[in-house]
């Protein structure tokens, strides 16, 4: 196995300290499929690095095929920007931008990026998936450095820079997973349509499936030009030189602001498993016990209960829980019913209320904290699952 530490300076700061990128990369004694995985891209979303730490571990110790290029604490402007005790995350604090939006749609620039024109330019006749896969992947690499060319005239945003920094790194990935976690939540995954029916392969208990669309995130971005090729390949009856073989999933794994190195054991056996699968692995892997049911979702049923009044929230239901319509979601608090009051018999009780649930569901995740405005997320379930195993 070889191992390297490469880095990528990201951001220039006013005092002339510079942030960098840390990727790894380790290579393995026989070729295999290059496995691109980020974690921390939301800053308060630490417990992938926890993540990072026993893959880095396993593979130093255990030989296997491919390579893989790591990044953990992939955003540093994110990770170092606290607010008080808590870490300013999800957000860039100055644009108010989510960091797992500017990520780019090669799809918007067909001067830049036409896998049509691409393959007519090639000798189909000549060509193998294999070598389809090989020169895709360069093609992918050379169109998002010409993106970031055009981007840079007028210099480029520091949201943008790291987003298409990191989508660059990854566009020689055969899989790409993308560690976060939910506020409070559960271990879920988001897969793409068009990977419904491999995603049992990396078992985790719950997965929302997407469709194959480009929204922003790093998960679409890395798996849309291969869904763009497939779709091209497959209008010429290319089917044959489609190798359909690139996955990305966008990997939840529990609650923010929150690091527990045992269950990262855990996570990282999840994700050891997977490979294992998909060849990575030399030998068998053999987990320490067998990990739970899963049970997928499509994005549609995927349902947000905002709150409709502001107030102080007790979380009934937690995330993993299954529960049946009608069932206690959570309680609030809210003393405006005592405005103008002159006793508080028939009155007092009025102060408390409950949400109930309006559907059967899985709860998935819920808002970190018991202070919640009128509007803002306090759950998010999945509806209408099927057992995906
Ligand atoms: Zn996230």
């Amino acid at each position: 196995m070889s191992f390297d530490h490469l880095q990528y300076p990201i951001k220039t700061l006013p005092n002339g300290d510079r942030l960098n990128l840390n990727a790894y990369r380790l290579t393995g004694s026989a070729p295999g499929p290059h496995v691109y995985i980020q974690a921390s891209v939301h800053g308060a979303e630490v417990q992938g690095n926890g993540v990072v730490y026993h893959l880095l571990d396993f593979f130093s110790k255990n030989e296997f095929r491919g390579s893989l290029t790591i990044i953990p604490t992939a955003n540093p402007m994110s990770i170092n920007t606290k607010a008080g005790t808590f870490t300013q995350g999800r957000f860039n604090a100055t644009s108010g931008n989510n960091w797992n939006r500017n990520y780019q749609n090669l799809e918007e620039y067909p001067e830049i990026f036409s896998p049509k024109a691409w393959l007519e330019s090639l000798n189909l006749a000549e060509e193998t998936k294999g070598s389809i896969r090989k020169k895709f992947k360069h093609y992918l690499g050379e169109s998002l450095k010409k993106l970031r060319a055009q981007k840079s005239e007028y210099a480029i945003s520091d949201d943008v820079k790291l987003n298409l920094t990191l989508q660059h790194l990854a566009s020689s990935a055969d899989i790409v997973l993308d560690l976060h976690t939910g506020p409070k939540a559960c271990r879920y995954l988001y897969a793409g349509e068009f990977e419904k029916e491999k995603v049992v392969d990396l078992p985790f208990p719950f997965t929302i499936i997407i469709p194959n669309e480009f929204a922003g995130a790093m998960d679409e971005a890395t798996f849309m030009p291969w869904v763009i090729l497939s779709r091209n390949l497959k209008a010429m009856n290319l089917e044959n030189l489609d190798a359909k073989s690139f996955e990305a999933y966008t990997v939840e794994l529990g609650s923010e602001e929150s690091l527990n190195m045992n269950e990262a054991l855990r996570d990282a056996e999840r994700i050891l498993s997977f490979l294992s699968k998909r060849g990575v692995l030399a030998n068998d892997f053999h987990p320490t016990s067998s990990f739970e049911p899963q049970r997928a979702g499509f994005l549609k049923d995927y349902k947000t209960y905002f709150a409709p009044i502001g107030g102080l929230y007790e979380f009934t239901l937690k995330p993993g829980d299954h529960a049946l319509k009608g069932q206690g979601l959570c309680k609030f608090l809210n003393f405006a019913p005592l405005e103008g009051a002159k006793e508080l018999g028939g009155i007092l009780e009025q102060c408390l209320g409950e949400i109930k649930l309006l559907e059967e569901a899985h709860i998935i995740n819920h808002s970190p904290s018991a202070v919640v405005s009128e509007g803002q997320a306090l759950y998010q379930v999945l509806e209408k699952t099927w057992s995906l195993k």
